[in-house]
């Protein structure tokens, strides 16, 4: 049986169930390698069922270590059936994923539920190596298309332009596909933490938040960098540098046993130390993987601690509505005692 299936069953007796229902189809494909728009797996003591439709039989059946179960399509009578005939006893669900519809067909196919969200995400926390291969590659991907992009001549182009190009270069440079739509914030625009891009051209003066990521074997990889359509003002250094000190104070918290708190606080400070507290509207950063915001969580309130092997961005901002905002992020991975930062590109003010 695979490491991750059994880390999972380690948790049965702590939460008091006796199997484990996964719903959510990232966290099905975690602990199968099995991908679907329909798939569930039941964790149980003495096996795993993963229940799927007809549609994807076949794979289903080659999946290793599994009771492969072909069942209707609708999930009553489908799954919530067969979940009632082979579940024995209280059944851990993820309660931040499954429907309130789906709950009750799950109740009135006698399953006694036990709700509890956070177990299949947590076990997702820290990466095994070759987790972190495919996501420091996806970091090399988006490294390389900021560079290229501060090759290219972009005054007078759109927002939505300048993304597109990134969306084919992250293409071009072997991704299997974008984590998310780029952010290009220019101007007043960049005063908007999670800008979409739209018709405004890129004007000299303006500075322009940039902010993408690339997949690779489906592990994500998160960049922000601010640049300026130089030469840059004077209140644009200003505020570059204090962001700039702020992501460096976060990364030099950054080791294992630390809490995304103290990550956030130690952002946070810096920041409220030039008087821009208020600026700073979101969250220091975050975990990644399989999908772009997983556990952990970087920001205040979030008190567990931060174990070796698991990646998190760390992302400090400051957004002067008028004015517009900087932001800057780097992807790196918890160490013992630090950790490895993966995004390698320049956090000098690039004026291009
Ligand atoms: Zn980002
Ligand atoms: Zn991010």
């Amino acid at each position: 049986m695979n490491s991750r299936i059994e880390r999972l069953r380690a948790e049965l007796d702590r939460i008091e169930v006796d199997s484990f229902l996964v719903s959510n189809p990232v966290n099905v494909r975690y602990l199968t390698g099995f991908e679907s728009s329909n798939a569930f797996v039941l964790v149980k003591r003495e096996d795993v069922v993963l229940m799927t439709d007809g549609r994807y039989a076949e794979v289903a059946r080659a999946v290793e270590g599994v009771d492969p179960q072909i069942v209707d399509r609708d999930f009553l009578p489908g799954v919530a059936t067969r979940v009632g005939e082979v579940a024995h006893g209280p059944v851990g669900f993820e309660s931040d994923h499954v429907t309130v519809a789906r709950h009750a067909e799950l109740v009135s196919a006698g399953v006694e539920l036990v709700p509890m969200s956070a177990v299949p995400l947590t076990l997702r926390a820290v990466k095994e190596l070759g987790e972190l291969d495919a996501i420091r590659r996806a970091a090399q991907i988006v490294d390389g298309v900021l560079v290229r992009l501060a090759e290219e001549s972009v005054v007078g182009r759109t927002e939505a332009d300048v993304a597109w190009w990134i969306v084919q270069a992250i293409h071009d440079e072997g991704a299997d596909d974008i984590s998310f739509d780029p952010i290009v914030g220019s101007g007043p625009n960049a005063a908007l933490p999670h800008h979409h891009p739209g018709d405004r051209p890129l004007r000299r003066g303006d500075l322009i938040k940039l902010d993408f990521g690339a997949r690779v074997d489906g592990y994500c990889s998160d960049m922000t960098r601010t640049v300026v359509l130089g030469p840059a003002s004077e209140r644009q250094r200003e505020v570059y540098e204090v962001v700039r000190r702020a992501q460096e104070a976060g990364l030099a918290a950054l080791r294992a046993g630390v809490s995304g708190a103290a990550i956030d606080r130690a952002c946070r400070e810096v920041i409220g130390q030039a008087g821009l507290g208020d600026a700073f509207s979101h969250p220091s950063g975050h975990g990644i993987g399989l999908e772009i915001h997983e556990a952990p969580r970087v920001r205040v309130g979030s008190n567990g601690r931060i174990s070796q092997g698991t990646p998190v961005t760390v992302e400090p901002g400051v957004y002067l509505p008028g004015f517009g905002g900087v932001r800057i992020e780097d992807l790196a991975v918890v160490r013992p005692g630090g950790h490895d930062v993966l995004t390698t590109a320049t956090k000098e003010l690039l004026e291009l």
